[in-house]
């Protein structure tokens, strides 16, 4: 018997351009059904255009996208099975919770009273259960959001396209709904397609990363595979901090490939009686040019007598952190394990 797995979106070597700017360049991926795929990458490298082909809101240049296994060309905005909730959630200001969530419903002529019970669920499913009469501004910037989320989720789309969509929030109710929209997601089991320009955010949240630079795609894999494999110099740099080390500073060090890059937690930094570096490790000498103490741990950065320089992220869990000035300048030994180098390719970025 053949299983057919159809993906829940497919690009094929799609491309949208405005005049020069190649806003999606020759981008492919699929997008697996049930999945949490985050598309991250810096301001401009094409997130938003990628999300808008799939809605609908613009067509390609070139290629072809395939929602569901067949083609999209041409089909509008509200025949496709998508949603969208945006960044500034757009709710309705002179509506209340309940009719801005029952508005899907009300435009398909659902009768009042059943479209009304279907937003209490739906209130209920974001944790604003009992919030309808309310006006949009008299909820938290979180509780709009979620009835923005609400709205789109009472459509049982089965695809949900976020744009940035927490970028309002500060940091502590960003986290805070970082958890529940992924939750909320296992949940309902429905595809989301989440754009972001915040690493840690795709990190913790997406099933699959895909990195954009310049309206292509780096990498896409796994959080952890991004991370702790990335495929290129752009990738290392924008997800995470990362060491990276070319030319004559990479030759210096014995074994190592040609460039590469390492995580600065990855380190072991050896500045008095420690263990001497396992065998079989690589080892850099330097010497402190500057350090950090954050509390939970100590960021150094370390002159490579070899030329280069290498951060080193030490945690802080003996209680008596190295984070002291008398650390500035101290002569110091560095290892890491072979296999925690990622050899680089060169990136489209310089
Ligand atoms: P992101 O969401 O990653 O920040 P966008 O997809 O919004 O990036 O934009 C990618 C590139 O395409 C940018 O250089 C942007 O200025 C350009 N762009 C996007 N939309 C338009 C448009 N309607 N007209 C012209 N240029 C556009
Ligand atoms: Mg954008």
């Amino acid at each position: 018997m053949t299983k057919a797995s159809t993906s829940a979106v497919s690009f094929r070597q799609v491309s949208r351009h405005y005049g020069e700017v190649r806003a999606a360049d020759n981008v492919s991926f699929d997008i697996e059904d049930g999945e949490f795929f985050a598309m991250l990458g810096p301001s401009g490298s094409g997130k938003t255009t990628c999300l808008r082909l799939i809605a609908g809101f613009e067509q390609p240049t070139s290629g072809d996208i395939l929602i569901h296994g067949k083609s999209v060309a041409g089909v509008p905005p509200y025949e496709r099975d998508v949603n969208t909730v945006f960044q500034d959630y757009a709710l309705f200001p002179h509506m209340n919770v309940a009719d801005n969530v029952a508005y899907g419903p009300m435009i398909r002529g659902e009768p009042k009273a059943q479209r009304l019970r279907e937003a209490e669920e739906m209130l209920r499913m974001v944790a604003l259960e009992g919030l309808g009469a309310r006006k949009p501004n008299q909820l938290s910037g979180g509780q709009r959001q979620r009835v923005a989320l609400a709205r789109a989720l009472i459509n049982k789309p089965s695809l949900l396209l976020l744009d940035e969509p927490l970028g309002a929030l500060d940091l502590k109710l960003r986290e805070q709904m970082q958890v529940e929209l992924k939750a909320i997601q296992r949940r309902v089991g429905i595809t989301f397609i989440y754009v972001t320009h915040d690493q840690g955010e795709a990190l913790g949240m997406s099933d699959r990363v895909a990195v954009f630079n310049r309206g292509r795609i780096e990498q896409i894999g796994s959080p952890a595979d991004v991370y702790e494999h990335p495929a290129s110099a752009f990738v290392a740099g924008f997800v995470g901090v990362s060491n990276i080390l070319t030319g004559a500073a990479a030759r210096s060090i014995a074994g190592a490939p040609a460039a590469f890059s390492i995580r600065p937690e990855k380190i072991t930094l050896v500045a008095g009686g420690e263990e001497a570096p396992p065998p079989g490790a690589c080892v850099a000498r330097g010497k402190i040019d500057s350090l950090l103490y954050l509390g939970s741990s100590t960021r150094f950065n370390v002159a490579l007598e070899g030329g280069g320089e290498l951060t080193v992220i030490e945690q802080n869990r003996s209680g008596g952190a190295r984070g002291g000035a008398e650390m500035q300048g101290r002569p110091v030994l560095l290892w890491w394990r072979r296999d925690h180098m990622q050899g680089m390719v060169e990136s489209s970025s310089a």
